[in-house]
């Protein structure tokens, strides 16, 4: 299956201007370019899991939204199809979570 690049909608506005400012061996801040606001993605695995999954072509950018999976801790989150959250490295299917929301 090929994934798409994972998009992640503001907690607080729901713009889809979200960007990543950090690098994962940092932390994963984020920030809204609409309203300012910071946040921390985290997952949480559902327990299933799917195989086969490709990783999009072309590669996310540095600043596009990053999450590392619950399972394995690898940034290889994406998007499936259904608009569901699969991680390329092992597999598993995940719900995206926000913490950290400091709003601007
Ligand atoms: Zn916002
Ligand atoms: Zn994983």
């Amino acid at each position: 299956m090929q994934a798409q690049k994972l998009v992640m909608a503001c907690p607080v506005c729901a713009s889809g201007d979200v960007y990543y400012t950090c690098t994962p061996n940092c932390c994963f801040n984020h920030v809204c370019g609409n309203c300012g606001t910071t946040f921390e993605p985290v997952t949480s695995a559902t327990g299933r899991t799917i195989s086969g999954v490709v990783a999009p072509d072309p590669m996310p950018e540095a600043s596009d939204p990053t999450v590392a999976c619950a399972k394995c801790e690898a940034t290889a989150v994406y998007r499936t199809s259904e608009d569901k959250l699969v991680c390329a490295h092992c597999g598993a299917m995940l719900v995206l979570e926000f913490t950290k929301v400091a709003q601007g």
